[in-house]
């Protein structure tokens, strides 16, 4: 894909920010396991928060397929802050599409600005892959609703600034049709929080998220009541493109630290780089993730052009972890023995892109999603 020159100057204001700002520092942050909110305010500052948000509530109004290309700029800097300007970019959608006027008003100007980040509540501890089987349970009182149950698994859990939650408000045999989403902020009584100890991706958190007679204003819904399940979750469709390529933006780091390594070290008397046994998995790599980085921006420009892309976007989500992963681990390999410790940001990024095999749907539920475009109910009735 070629880019506009615009799409071009963005990329670059980001590919700055990532490589003096944030690449430096990406373990240091790691290891206090504590989000920067300042630095979360630059890149607001920046412009580079909720970019594609309509500019009326401060984004710029750019499309989809610009908004993946920074995604994968910050990611190279460091893969846990690009989960930031992923997450305003899923959560603003669903706010805009959705929410009524006085929460947009009030939360969307504040996430551009890096000043409100939101978590997505959907995994129960039952299971997250039977995703609209769930029994979080909002029950009507006048003009509030009551929410009462537990999520599990939820980024940024205890360092929320407001929760989008999806609830029962049927009955268990509706399914989906029985499940609507609202809006809750932080702080609302009722609403506690707790921490996992994580293989990666510290900074940004994951816990469990408990609401003990949560009660909230009926106008926080969003959507209709028994269609939150729908509706919101077309949603997915785009973050699945853009963690894609956060995926794309680690492995590249990690490849270009590599084939530098590779002109640098030298065995039996010549830089490593002279023998194919070295660069052809590199090479193998570089192929990888630019036919990945491709389908993910094609399926961004699906999205643009209002046109279908369930099938594309599961495929940029399995792909692009697995592939990162498996990338990441080959230029440890290729750093010989100073690959295999802490000092190298390349076990960080592995441990990170890992969390991304399962968050936001398994490469099984995403194989499954490919199968039900391609045959209908027939690949899920048994
Ligand atoms: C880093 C990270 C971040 C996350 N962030 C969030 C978040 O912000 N919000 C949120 O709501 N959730 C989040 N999750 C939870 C995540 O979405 C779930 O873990 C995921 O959907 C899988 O659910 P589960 O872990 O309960 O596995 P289960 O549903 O119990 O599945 C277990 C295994 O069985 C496989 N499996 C199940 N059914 C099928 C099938 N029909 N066909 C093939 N294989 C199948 C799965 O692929 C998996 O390997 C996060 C998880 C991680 C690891």
């Amino acid at each position: 894909m070629v880019l506009t020159d615009d799409q071009k100057a963005l990329q670059e204001t980001a590919r700055r920010f990532a490589r003096e700002r944030l690449l430096p520092d990406y373990q240091k942050r790691e290891k206090l396991g504590v989000l920067d909110r300042a630095l979360v305010k630059e890149m607001g500052d920046l412009g580079l928060l909720g970019i594609d948000l309509p500019e009326e509530y401060g984004g710029m109004g750019v499309d989809s397929v610009t908004t993946g290309i920074i995604a994968e700029e910050l990611a190279y800097g460091d893969f846990n802050m690009s989960a930031v300007p992923v997450g305003i970019s899923l959560n603003g959608a669903i706010l805009v599409r959705h929410a009524q006027p006085e929460i947009k008003d009030t939360w969307l100007p504040r996430m551009v600005r890096g000043e409100a980040i939101i978590a997505i509540c959907l995994t129960e501890p039952r299971g997250g892959s039977d995703a609209s089987n769930l029994q979080l349970k909002a029950r009507r009182d006048g003009d509030h609703y009551v929410l009462n149950g537990e999520k599990t698994s939820i980024t940024f859990a205890d360092r929320a600034d407001g929760y989008v939650v999806f609830a029962r408000t049927g009955t268990p045999e509706q399914g989906a049709k029985g499940v609507s989403a609202f809006f809750v902020p932080a702080g609302t009584k009722g609403l506690t929080t707790t921490k996992f100890d994580d293989l990666g991706s510290a900074i940004i958190g994951r816990g469990s998220v408990f609401f003990d007679d949560v009660r909230i204003p009926a106008s926080h819904r969003l959507g209709d009541e028994g269609k939150g399940f729908t509706q919101v979750m077309q949603g997915f469709d785009y973050s699945r493109a853009l963690i894609g390529l956060q995926c794309c933006g680690a492995a590249q780091a990690s490849l270009d630290e590599a084939w530098q390594y590779t002109k640098e070290r030298q065995a039996f008397g010549r830089p490593i780089g002279q023998f194919q046994g070295v660069t052809f998995p590199l090479s193998e790599g570089e192929s990888w993730i630019t036919a990945i980085r491709q389908l993910c921006l094609h399926t961004l420009a699906l999205r643009d052009a209002g046109l279908p892309h369930v099938s594309e976007a599961a495929m940029c989500k399995w792909m692009g972890p697995r592939y990162a992963f498996d990338i990441i681990h080959q230029c440890i390999l290729t750093l010989g023995h100073y690959g295999w410790t802490k000092d190298t940001p390349h076990q960080q990024r592995m441990r990170d892109v890992s969390g991304l095999e399962i968050g936001d749907g398994t490469a099984g539920i995403m194989k499954l999603i490919i199968a039900r475009e391609h045959i209908g109910k027939a690949a899920i009735q048994y």
